[in-house]
């Protein structure tokens, strides 16, 4: 680095130490590699919590690491509950840096667990993003991409575009459009090779799920399709619901404003470009979204005005290997993928040399 004083200023960039990688259920082992590869990159070593219900991906990736030549020292796979491991990991003075992806409830306490040490922490929560269709969008596409950006992964996906704000022309054509997609979905065992939409995690999470559907008709909202237990041919005892669809859901309401992580689409209707940001910018995370317009002026200032952390316009793709993934607000602190990992994996040091 260029310097005022005499001399030579070099910057290193220097490995952690130990990160403890606490991940989720829902993509279990993609979201782990998120970690895993660029903490072990910058010279880490590195102990996994994989989440309790899928702890078995990320056991066999650690046993490949080895035999591809991973010192075997440099990983550790811990399963087990996380208010037992993953506590025990975060408030661990050896423990210099905590990577967690998961819900916000959880990620605030280990926030707060980590301040005891000033252990580094990097937060990916939780999601209610927007997805927001003009009138003058190509519509046919709208509907489908926002069909998989809310149903993907049975809604269990922290950049689901739940949120589906639609201009008022659009709207009435949109919703009976997005109901008659949603009700073509291929509800069906994951092996199977027609199945679009598989099982989700557990009784629990399809409870939920079922519950906020009776919280969103109460709050007024119209269920137009979905939310249905099927009978799934070869699915016996898996946790199956049909993909719904609330329209004329109000964005102050709990089914609008509440992370529901299942496949329950929220349609909301706007008249203003102004009043779709304001509608977007209502919630409390700030993970994804997603514009759809033909107007290049609209889209530059709508994806400028929306706070959060990724954006698309024209496409319902939230996540590249390249750029930089993250939340603002209470979706996250730091960025995951790309240059940007490296931040999150490496401490800079600076050191000055005299030239006397
Ligand atoms: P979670 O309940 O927050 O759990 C995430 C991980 O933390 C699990 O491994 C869990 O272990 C562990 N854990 C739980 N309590 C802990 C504690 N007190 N101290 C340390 N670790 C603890 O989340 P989830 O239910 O697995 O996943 C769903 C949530 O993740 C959703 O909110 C979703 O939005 C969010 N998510 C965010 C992203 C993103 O990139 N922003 C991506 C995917 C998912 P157990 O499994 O044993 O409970
Ligand atoms: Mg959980």
């Amino acid at each position: 680095m260029p310097i005022q004083d005499p001399g030579l200023d070099v910057t290193l960039r220097e490995p952690v130490g130990v990160c403890a990688l606490i991940t989720p259920w829902n993509f279990p082992l993609v979201i782990s590699t998120w970690k895993i590869a660029p903490a072990l990159a910058c010279g880490n070593t590195i102990v996994v919590k994989p989440a309790s219900y899928t702890p078995l991906s990320v056991l066999r990736l650690a046993e490949i690491l080895i035999e591809a030549g991973l010192p075997p020292e440099a990983i550790s796979v811990l399963p087990g509950p996380g208010s037992a491991v993953g506590n025990a990991l975060v408030t661990d003075p050896r423990v210099n840096k905590v990577g967690f992806t998961g819900s916000t409830e959880v990620g605030s306490k280990i926030m707060a667990l980590a301040a005891r040490n000033i252990t580094r922490v990097s937060l990916e929560l939780g999601g209610k993003s927007a997805n927001v269709v003009f009138a003058d969008a190509d519509i046919d596409t709208a509907v489908e991409r926002s069909v998989w950006s809310v149903f993907g992964n049975t809604g269990q996906d922290c950049c689901a575009r739940s949120r589906v704000f639609v201009e008022r022309p659009a709207y009435d054509d949109f919703v009976a459009a997005m109901a008659k997609r949603t009700d073509e979905l291929r509800v069906g065992p994951p092996l199977d090779e027609g199945t679009e939409l598989g099982p989700m995690i557990s009784a629990g999470q399809r409870e939920t799920s079922l519950e906020y559907l009776e919280i969103g008709q109460k709050e007024g909202a119209r269920l137009v399709t979905g939310g249905e237990i099927p009978q799934v041919a070869g699915g016996e005892g898996g946790f199956y619901l049909r993909p719904a669809v609330l329209a004329d859901v109000r964005n102050d309401t709990r089914v609008a404003q509440e992370e529901i992580f299942g496949p329950v689409a929220c349609l909301i209707s706007f008249d203003t470009e102004e009043e779709a940001i304001r509608l977007a910018n209502e919630t409390e995370y700030g993970l994804s979204g997603s514009i759809w317009t033909r107007d290049l002026g609209r889209a530059i200032r709508v994806a400028k005005a929306i706070r959060t952390g990724v954006i698309s316009v024209n496409s319902s793709h939230s996540v590249h290997t390249e750029a930089p993934f993250g939340g603002y607000k209470r979706s996250g602190i730091g960025r995951e993928m790309g240059m940007h990992a490296v931040n999150l994996y490496t401490e800079v040091k600076n050191v000055y040399f005299s030239e006397s």
